[in-house]
């Protein structure tokens, strides 16, 4: 009965509807693929240059927490790494950034 089994893995909100298996996915992918931190939780929700994540050996699917992404290329970010997009530079549910976002945002290289 492995399929029961792994149904009563999931909390009891994830059950109930497609809208709560939706929200346990959405909130399984905001995570960092190396470290698993919750990337929006911590203020790191971010979009940079395809080419940075070209340079970290890597896609833009899925997360990276700012650090990880710094690992990856071996330097830390700047400004020009940053897309001009709301995610980056909005206000209202954009505005949440980590220190270290809004550092790296502010940093010329
Ligand atoms: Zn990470």
């Amino acid at each position: 009965m492995t399929t029961v089994t792994s149904t009563l893995a999931l909390p009891q909100w994830a059950r109930r509807s497609i809208t709560g298996r939706l929200k346990l996915v959405l909130a399984t992918v905001q995570r960092c693929r190396d470290c698993r931190v919750d990337v929006r939780r911590i203020g790191e929700w971010y979009m940079v240059h395809d080419d940075i994540w070209a340079q970290a050996g890597t896609c833009h699917r899925g997360y990276l927490c700012i650090g990880c992404l710094e690992t990856g290329i071996g330097r830390t970010l700047s400004a020009r790494d940053f897309l001009n997009v709301p995610v980056n530079y909005g206000a209202g549910q954009w505005s949440r950034r980590s220190t270290r976002f809004t550092d790296r945002l502010a940093r010329t290289p």
